[in-house]
């Protein structure tokens, strides 16, 4: 080991150090933001290291750099403009995006080794090269699928492809026979173009089925493969810091899968199987029954007249919240009820939003205090003890026919909201959430539905329950 060699080795192990400190911090809103910066001091620290190791290599040629140069000048302009640009709501899918990136960045460093090796590959290296071809072919296709749903351009719902279990059985088995005639041979790319193919359609047909509210856990297990891709390709070119950075990124992501998949009440296999929560056979006559039931609507007056003669409220915010950015207006609002002596707290479901976690970084931006969060058990433990429930922008998630078979959430853990004393929903129209499935919460007769943007609505009701905290 040569003494550049020595000081990569060392340099890639601050690197890890960061990204896995940074990965600690970032399990606090209040943290976050440090653990970002440090796993960005160690992605730069990585890249300056590589960018030093070619250069005392001498074995790139200058095409080779300009193709190097540009590529990274590119990347960084387009991922830095697109970040700072990025409306809070687009986030899940830019996060999609970057994960169909990884994954194909990873695939196409397979595919440079293998056709580089021209019939001198190892058995041991051509393991992680078709590794890599594989999962990075089938998280490119399929994240590239999920962020068109996350973004709606293509339907949320599930795509049921005709003879979709034939294809995939067809597809399988391409994957094993490009898998045994890849391995240990380098010299045949029809090999490689075989692979390739059959893992960007196991992508799509992976992807295209999911919908309802499956969708979060199909986003985290894509996180996930393109953490264990990266792991791969790092493996491929002998490189520590891709290895160590992957594995984390693949650990993290399959913990994420396994816990969203927990919330939702479904198996991982299952979700992919899709025989259940797709919404195959949803006839459910509950969710006809809710769509054309007669709902109650009320005003920003009564609203701020209920919330002023209240005990306890809790407030259940979801993507609507998120949409209309009313986080400053529901801290508002809660400030000024608690500064009244009304207790507040906010009920918070694992998958309300569009992405994991999304509420909490919202509520965090606010400074909203951590222990008015209540996770879903908690939550569900308080509402029959609440007296006005505020809704704001969620649905799926407070969707009682989740509780019903034969439909697309049934089974999903909701939060309770219709076991409280009265429930206030704010939303613009009587439309479904991202499931698109009707909720009879809206019509029961303990609920009031008060029509209007989440940032506008919040204001209206802020200055009424002024006037009356002050009568
Ligand atoms: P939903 O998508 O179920 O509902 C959001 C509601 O917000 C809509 O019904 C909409 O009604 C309302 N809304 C939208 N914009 C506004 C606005 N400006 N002001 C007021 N209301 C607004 O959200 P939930 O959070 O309840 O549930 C999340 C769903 O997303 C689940 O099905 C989950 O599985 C899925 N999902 C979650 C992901 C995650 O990682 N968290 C990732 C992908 C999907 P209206 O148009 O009438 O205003």
């Amino acid at each position: 080991m040569n003494g550049l060699t020595t000081t990569a080795s060392l340099i890639y192990l601050v690197c890890a150090f960061c990204y896995v400190i940074g990965v600690h911090l970032m399990r606090s809103p209040k943290t976050a933001k440090s653990g970002n910066r440090l796993s960005f001091v160690g992605m730069i620290l990585a890249v300056i290291m590589i960018l030093i190791q070619l250069i005392t290599d001498g074995k790139v040629n200058v095409t080779a750099w300009i193709v190097l140069i540009v590529g990274l000048l590119l990347g960084i302009l387009y991922g830095f403009l697109r970040a700072k640009r990025v409306q809070m709501t687009d986030v899940p899918q830019l996060v999609s995006l970057f994960n169909a990136v990884g994954g194909g960045a990873a695939a196409v460093i397979g595919i440079f080794d293998y056709l580089t090796a021209s019939g001198h590959l190892s058995l041991i290296l051509s393991i992680p090269v078709f590794l890599d071809v594989l999962i990075g072919g089938i998280t490119f296709s399929g994240s590239l699928i999920a962020t068109g749903k996350l973004s709606g351009k293509i339907s949320g719902k599930p795509v049921h492809i005709p003879a979709g279990p034939f294809i995939n059985i067809i597809v399988i088995l391409a994957i094993l026979v490009s898998a045994f005639l890849m391995i240990g041979q380098s010299d045949n790319y029809w090999y490689l173009i075989l692979a390739l193919a059959a893992s960007l359609i196991f992508g799509l047909l992976m992807a295209l089925p999911i919908g309802g509210a499956d969708m979060p856990v199909v986003v985290s297990l894509l996180n996930a493969f393109t953490g264990l891709a990266v792991a791969f390709a790092g493996f491929v070119i002998d490189n520590q810091v891709l290895i160590i950075a992957g594995a984390l990124v693949g650990a993290a992501g399959t913990i994420l899968t396994l816990q969203m998949a927990d919330a939702m009440n479904r198996s991982v296999a299952n979700i992919l199987a899709g025989g259940f929560g797709t919404g195959e056979g949803e006839s459910s006559s509950a969710g006809d029954d809710a769509a054309n039931a007669k709902v109650v609507s009320t005003s920003a007056d009564d609203i701020g007249l209920q919330l002023a003669y209240a005990h306890n409220v809790m407030v259940v915010p979801g993507y609507g919240l998120a949409a209309a950015q009313a986080q400053h207006e529901v801290a508002e609002l809660a400030k000024l009820l608690t500064d009244h002596g009304i207790n507040v707290d906010y009920a918070i479901h694992p998958v309300a939003g569009r992405m994991p976690g999304h509420m909490n970084v919202l509520l965090a931006d606010v400074n909203v205090p951590y222990d008015q969060l209540k996770q879903l058990d908690e939550a569900n433990s308080m509402f029959g003890n609440t007296d006005v429930s505020l809704v704001i922008g969620a649905n799926d998630v407070t969707n009682p026919l989740a509780r019903q078979s034969g439909n697309s959430i049934s089974g999903m853990p909701i939060l309770d909201v219709d076991k409280s004393k009265s429930v206030v929903v704010i939303k613009r129209s009587m439309s479904t959430g991202y499931a698109g499935v009707a909720n009879p919460l809206f019509s029961l007769p303990q609920t009031k539905m008060f029509f209007a943007d989440a940032k506008k609505g919040l204001q209206d009701i802020i200055a009424s329950t002024k006037e009356y905290i002050d009568q």
